[in-house]
């Protein structure tokens, strides 16, 4: 470690600031937002560090900041100047400001850029209220000394408050339910917590286009129950700790049946657990969540879906395709291509008519029963058909073609990977990047 960090208290302490320029705003900005009271001066004179208990230079001459660097080191006094390592006694980090919670991250000076990238990284993981959340815990800091005196059993109530109900209140900005929430959690601090089932989208497969509240609420979960479609890469981010449980197949194939799943959320989450339901693109998109959210509606058990980025947005987004076009598509349908019976039960004259673009999910298996439903009803056999594998992912590839011509063009084109079938007029706009 080449640096020790340290916060400061500067609320009502002098700070000297030499310079007046851009850099030097830029530095003050931080320093007036922790309470310091900055002197500020164009020239340097060695008075000037009377009563200042950090000194920083900024874009002042050379014999200047060389001054002021020699005169607090002798006095005593930590001083930074911008971008000279050899004048500074301290350095300083960069930022995450979410007062009352600040991170600071620092390469020792190494490499300020790279400093600066992981900052955003952990910006994006940070809730943005997650200050609300510490200002949250810190009014009740008392009240939660008083009814739990016991250090272990203080940890416990607090791993579970800040992560529970009242958190996720404060995180959504609701200050007042949060107070209240966390109240009732304390009054009723020594019973079991009630679990939580959360219906997460997982999205396409690849990690960055999960939301960022799924991408937290994975990194909480005591155990995330998932579907094949869920990738490694995706799962990799789930907390550590989590027991993974994977039950089901992409397809028609179910590892474990329906009602099998519905009664393990409901098993899990009575036995107090937080429990992340994760499903491929959107949980209410072809997700079976209709069946899970009515089991948990009549166990009484508490659950919340999040939304993620459906496989037919993905597919669009890799193909460059546009879903909704002003001249060639005025609706968007997301179809099954899924069986029933061994019959591709489609409204077909509908999907038939113009102006509309579908989305067949599961569809690959039933290419020639969509083309014949579809020509049957008096759609034209070269209107635009695609297929786009992987779609949202690194590795998506579309094959372009016509409804007349897709089912025999997809043997010996498709790979087994997740894949979708888009028709439509405006499936032809579709721009291809050059990668796919
Ligand atoms: N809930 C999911 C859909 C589950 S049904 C969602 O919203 O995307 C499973 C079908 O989704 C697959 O058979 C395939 O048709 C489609 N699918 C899922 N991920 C896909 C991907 N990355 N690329 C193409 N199709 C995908």
């Amino acid at each position: 470690m080449r640096h020790f960090p340290a916060f400061l208290d500067l609320r009502g302490r002098t700070v000297l600031l030499l310079g007046t320029g851009e850099v030097a705003a830029r530095k003050a900005e931080p320093l007036r937002r922790a309470g310091a009271i900055i002197r500020q001066a164009e020239t340097f004179a060695p008075a000037m560090l009377d009563g200042v208990v950090l000194a920083v230079g900024a874009d002042a001459a050379e014999a200047d900041l060389q001054a002021l660097s020699e005169a607090a080191q002798a006095r005593g006094i930590p001083v930074n100047v911008v971008d000279r390592p050899a004048l500074c006694s301290f350095i300083t980090p960069a930022i995450i400001d979410r007062a009352p919670i600040t991170l600071a991250v620092s390469t020792g000076g190494a490499a300020p850029v790279l400093a600066r990238m992981i900052r955003q990284r952990i910006e994006a993981l940070l809730p943005p209220a997650i200050g609300t959340l510490a200002a949250l815990a810190e009014r009740f800091q008392a009240a939660i000394r008083t009814r739990l005196p016991d250090l272990a059993a203080r940890r416990r109530f607090l791993d579970q408050a800040l992560t529970g109900a009242p958190a996720d209140l404060a995180l959504a900005g609701r200050v007042e339910e949060a107070e209240a929430a966390f109240a009732a959690a304390l009054a009723a601090s020594d019973t079991t917590p009630p679990g939580i089932v959360y219906l997460v989208g997982a999205g396409p497969g690849s990690a960055d286009l999960l939301t960022l509240r799924a991408l937290r609420l994975m990194g909480e979960a005591d155990v995330i129950v998932h579907d094949r479609l869920v990738t490694a890469e995706v799962l990799d981010l789930a907390r550590r700790d989590a027991e993974r449980i994977l039950v089901g197949k992409a397809g028609a194939a179910h590892s474990l049946p329906q009602p099998g799943i519905n009664a393990l959320l409901v098993r899990l989450a009575r036995e107090g657990k937080r429990v992340v339901r994760l499903k491929g693109g959107d949980p209410l998109v072809f997700g079976r969540s209709g069946d899970e959210i009515l089991a948990l509606r009549e166990a009484g058990i508490a659950h919340e879906v999040v939304p993620g980025v459906t496989a037919a947005l993905a597919c669009a987004a890799s193909a460059g395709i546009p879903l909704t076009h002003r001249d060639a598509a005025r609706t968007v349908t997301f179809a099954t291509g899924h069986v029933r019976d061994g019959v591709l039960d489609l409204d077909f004259v509908a999907l038939a008519r113009p102006l509309q673009t579908i989305a067949v999910y599961m569809g690959l298996a039933t290419l020639p029963q969509l083309r014949d439903g579809l020509v049957g009803a008096g759609m034209d056999p070269a209107t635009p058909a695609a297929i786009i594998e992987n779609g949202g992912t690194g590795g998506a590839r579309s094959l372009p073609a016509t409804i007349g011509t897709i089912a025999a063009l997809a043997e010996g084109w498709a790979s087994g990977a997740p894949a979708l079938v888009l028709v439509g007029d405006a499936v032809a706009l579709g721009a291809p990047p050059s990668a796919s």
